[in-house]
């Protein structure tokens, strides 16, 4: 951050707002340092001479009369080789550098660059000199870590002829080549900036089309999300939210994933800062770390410093997707960052909303959240990429009635809503089926009826039907006992019970059990959905349910998920041997007995 000249006076301290005079030509968003120590702060809001400025370091001691002086830049990312692997705090500033430098509680105004100046690159030109360039193009490649070659583009506002392209090892400051501009001619380097506060620009938007798989089989078969699109997850404590999200970072087929820690106390943060360390990569073996950004607030940061972290790991997110790579970027906790609002706009003295957030809480939080999707990038040859958001939300008490929880819904198209009910019942992952939802699941159930299973769609939509019939029946077994349903309730009853224990039943922590591929899982549920049909015709033929239900074969069914993913195969030979086994069951009866008394009563919507 360059260029400070002009000096303005700070006339209030409000904790982590701080008013001030004297700037004059400042604008809206502007980074200023405020106060002798040089603190980060950003104007978010202008009234005549008074500039209120949100800081992001802790302001005690900072009081009227001090110095504020202006950068003449709006809060900025660098984005470059070296942004893999590295742990920042909400304005970019790399913890682990600031750590060496300064120990392990940050000094405030400490400054150091998000990208190491020191660091040299192997850059491998793709252009040429002579060729025309412009925003997205592929200038060369990086082979940042092991599993990320980073892709020098063209920044999206710039375009030109190559005057002159090197192929080498570089620092990010170092000159790779010349391009000629309408303007005149102006270096090429290894990184660029971006505000923040701007969405990078696309060519065109997509429709989401596609699953993001998980392997997580309640997500992908029942609760998808497609790539590029937006899901809120809350997480009562206890509930596995962690687990979940190291899960999605594992297993979810993106590219790359940037994980934005909004904590509140310090070991909320430092929880993630030493778990994803540690964490591996199941594809490849070697650490997530060299596939993923971290970003998260130092305990000793203030509130202010939570919205500065998720706007600059969207942005992070959005570079990697203009690379036409599918990033994941999961936020955690969107809540925190809504607190912060809130605490701001108290101080702004703005009229409040609903339970004291300010009213543009949900625009706010759509402004966010609609920075995610599935784009036709800028540069040649159409790149696609895709940017998916998880944002979790930790309402008060549970409360899904809440402004965050109910503002973050109306932009997110799918609900996993984790239940600590179920996880008390060890019931993993506990996302309730009962509430949650996906409004991707036609489009997903398209894609995977064309190419994973040829009754996905009528499968997981039985599947669930047969769920919440289950939950009505409850209700029933619960008043007056199992034994006043009919055997056909009762058999569903059977069915739901494997739905929920050997199908959307999932152990994070057995090695085959962690990830289901698409193919398996449409195997699955096509197993119990087949031996269900074959349970239901045989009842219907007057086999009695006790006999059904005494079969040995449910003990393979269960097994089922634990059939390695190249033997998958083997559940559609044993769905075939159940059918078989509960048809000859059938035949016994039938030679014996002339006259079938039929005891249908299934619903058909469950057929
Ligand atoms: P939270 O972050 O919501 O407080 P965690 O993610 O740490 O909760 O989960 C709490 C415990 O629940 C874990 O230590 C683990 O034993 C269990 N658990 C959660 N999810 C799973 C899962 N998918 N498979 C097995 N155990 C799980």
């Amino acid at each position: 951050m360059s260029g400070v000249e002009t000096q303005g006076v700070i006339t209030k301290v409000s904790g982590p707002l701080v008013v001030a005079k004297g700037l004059v030509g400042a604008k809206m968003f502007e980074v200023v340092r405020v106060g002798r120590l040089k603190l980060f702060g950003e104007i978010i809001e202008i009234r005549g001479d008074r500039y209120f400025i949100q800081v992001y370091e802790e302001t005690e001691g900072i009081g009227p009369g001090e110095p504020v002086l202006r950068t003449y830049n709006p809060l900025s990312v660098e984005l470059g080789p070296g942004l893999i692997g590295s742990i920042y705090d909400g304005i970019q500033r790399p913890l682990d550098v600031l750590r060496v430098q300064f120990g392990d509680f940050i000094v405030r105004g400490a400054d150091a660059p998000a990208l190491d100046r020191k660091k040299k690159w192997k850059f491998e030109p793709k252009v040429k000199v002579g060729d025309s360039v412009s925003g997205g193009d592929i200038l060369g490649t990086v082979q940042e870590t092991p599993l990320v070659v980073h892709k020098i583009l063209m920044p999206p506002t710039q375009s030109g002829k190559i005057k002159a392209i090197k192929s080498g090892e570089f620092t990010v400051e170092e000159e790779i080549g010349t391009l000629t501009t309408s303007d005149g001619d102006v270096p090429l380097y290894l990184f660029q900036r971006w505000p923040v506060r701007n969405a990078r620009p696309v060519v065109r938007r997509l429709a989401p089309s596609e699953p993001l798989t998980t392997g997580q089989r309640v997500i992908d078969m029942f609760f998808p999300i497609a790539k590029g699109g937006a899901a809120c997850i809350p997480g009562p404590f206890g509930s596995g939210k962690t687990v979940v999200q190291h899960q999605l970072a594992k297993w979810a087929d993106a590219n790359i994933i940037v994980f934005v820690g909004c904590g509140e106390r310090g070991n909320e943060m430092a929880d993630v800062l030493l778990e994803f360390p540690e964490l591996t990569d199941p594809k490849s073996g070697r650490p997530l770390m060299e596939r993923t950004v971290l970003i998260g607030n130092t305990s000793n940061m203030p509130v202010a410093a939570r919205e500065a972290s998720v706007f600059v790991g969207i942005t992070i997110a959005e570079y990697f997707r203009d690379m036409g790579y599918d990033v994941a970027l999961m936020a955690d906790s969107t809540s925190r960052w809504a607190e912060a609002m809130r605490e701001i706009s108290g101080r702004l003295e703005e009229m409040p909303g609903e339970e004291g957030y300010p009213a543009y809480l949900a625009s706010r939080l759509a402004i966010f959240y609609e920075r995610g999707g599935s784009a036709i990038l800028l540069g040649k040859g159409e790149p696609r990429g895709s940017l998916s958001v998880i944002g979790s939300v930790s309402p008060p008490g549970g409360d899904f009635s809440e402004p965050v929880v109910q503002s973050t819904l109306r932009v997110t198209k799918v609900f996993w809503g984790l239940d600590d009910k179920l996880a008390f019942q060890r019931h993993f992952p506990a996302i309730n089926w009962l509430i949650s939802y996906s409004l991707y699941g036609d489009v997903i159930g398209k894609y995977a009826d064309a190419n994973i299973h040829p009754r996905w769609s009528e499968n997981r939509r039985r599947a669930m039907a047969i769920l919440k019939r289950e939950a009505e029946l409850e209700e029933i077994v619960r008043l007056v006992g199992v034994d006043s349903l009919s055997s056909a309730d009762q058999l569903l009853m059977q069915a739901a019970r494997m739905i929920r224990e050997d199908f959307l039943h999932q152990i994070a922590f057995d090695p085959v059990d962690t990830h289901t591929t698409l193919a398996k899982q449409g195997k699955l549920l096509d197993l119990i959905l087949r031996v269900y049909d074959a349970a239901s015709d045989a009842l219907a033929r007057g086999i009695p349910l006790w006999q059904i239900l005494e079969q040995p074969f449910f003990v393979d069914i269960a097994r089922a998920k634990y059939t390695p993913e190249e033997e998958k195969d083997k559940i559609d030979r044993l769905a075939d041997r159940i059918v078989k086994e509960i048809a000859a069951l059938t035949k016994k009866e039938e030679e014996g007995v002339s006259e079938v008394e039929s005891e249908s009563g299934v619903d058909s919507e469950l057929k």
